[in-house]
């Protein structure tokens, strides 16, 4: 036995299905990006097609055409990716059929030139900053981008599938910029109407809408982090609350258990000191896995049972865990988080315990941890 992730497809095919039952036929866009936020992208991009997921979506096109070679063909799946750079392989991504959001006047530049050399129509997704104010066209800059793109659809170099929008706070229900950010959606669809365009689909919903903005479904969602069955925000009530269950598991044998007398610094700085004689266990997992560093002192894992807390500094291999005396056998797991099955802490625990959110936790698992499917 070693140190290990495992992943419970049976869970996310639930959880698809779950969020499908409630976003009353919209279509469902698989978010897969970041090898599936650490669950492994094309499995977790296949389990949710079983479940009846009929897009996949990823930042990088790069992703996106690693699925499409994994086997996710056009005829299986509408693959979308958003996150492109001046020179991207526009070519590519036509050749494979992919769905690719244009923000700006140089993404529409290079896609309609990969057009004219390949012969083919690119489909492409208009996205509006509606207020996100990270990538998108600006509301001054839509008509612009709207003309060219049906100038282009003219001209037979592109078809316009989409047009699509992100939210800054649906994990603050009744923050007013998500009433703000609907109207300014509906606002920009209707210019492109105006302007000529006939999109397949619109979208705007993360998880977090999904869970709770029926208003904001249009015709597709697009969850991630509930997919893996974390809620979104603490504010939003745990997983079990919107019929969730976690995914991810992270766990790992006990390496050493030891004695150790009272007033013994443990792990680099000593920022832990014994309080009397007890025993230590080691736990073969550290910053260089992506246990967050931050939780030095404070991450809870399960042993034999018990709770224990990170004892001093994680470092980038390993942390320790005081046993409180206890002498559980070299061998023991000890259960970082899950699904809370076995009493278990769960991936929120460590967010807080490290200052962060539960996406950075399974996100950040890194490569060398070997990921179990069950
Ligand atoms: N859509 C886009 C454009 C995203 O960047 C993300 C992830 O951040 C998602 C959807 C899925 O978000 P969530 O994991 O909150 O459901």
């Amino acid at each position: 036995m070693r140190a290990r992730v495992e992943i419970d497809l049976g869970a996310l095919r639930a959880n698809v299905r779950a969020l499908r039952a409630r976003t009353d036929g919209a279509a469902y866009m698989a978010v897969v990006k970041a090898d599936a936020y650490g669950h492994g992208m094309v499995r977790c991009a296949e389990a949710a097609l079983q479940a009846g997921a009929g897009w996949v979506g990823v930042a990088t096109p790069y992703e996106a055409l690693e699925l499409r070679a994994a086997g996710i063909t056009p005829e299986r799946a509408r693959v979308m990716c958003w996150l492109w750079t001046p020179g991207g392989p526009w070519r590519e991504g036509i050749e494979a059929d992919l769905d690719m959001s244009v923000s700006a006047p140089w993404a529409l530049a290079e896609v309609t030139e990969a057009a004219r050399a390949t012969g083919r129509r690119a489909k492409i997704q208009l996205k509006a900053d509606t207020g996100l104010g990270r990538n998108g066209c600006q509301p001054a800059d839509w008509a612009d981008l709207v003309d060219k793109a049906r100038a282009a659809e003219r001209e037979g170099l592109v078809t316009v599938t989409g047009l699509w929008s992100h939210f800054a706070c649906a994990d603050e229900p009744g923050h007013p910029s998500i009433a703000a950010q609907l109207a300014r959606f509906d606002e920009m669809s209707a210019r492109a109407y105006a302007g000529g365009l006939r999109p397949e689909v619109r979208h705007m919903a993360n998880s977090p809408a999904v869970l709770t903005l029926p208003e904001a479904r249009f015709d597709l969602v697009r969850p991630g982090i509930a997919m893996y069955g974390l809620s979104p925000a603490p504010e939003l009530g745990t997983p079990a609350d919107h019929g969730l269950r976690p995914v991810m598991t992270l766990a790992a044998p006990l390496a050493l258990v030891k004695h150790v007398p009272g007033g013994h610094g443990v792990s680099y700085g000593h920022h832990y000191v014994t309080p009397g004689p007890t025993t230590l266990g080691l736990v073969p997992l550290g910053y260089g896995d992506g246990v967050p560093r931050h939780a030095s002192g404070a991450g809870p894992v399960l042993v034999d049972g018990k709770w224990r807390t990170v004892a001093g500094r994680i470092a980038m291999d390993q942390f320790v865990v005081d046993l409180g005396g206890e002498m559980p056998p070299e061998g023991t797991e000890a259960v970082l988080f899950g699904p809370g099955d076995r009493g278990e802490p769960g991936a929120e625990d460590w967010a807080r315990a490290a200052g962060t959110i539960g996406y950075e936790i399974v996100t950040r698992i890194g490569g060398r941890v070997p990921r179990v499917y069950m």
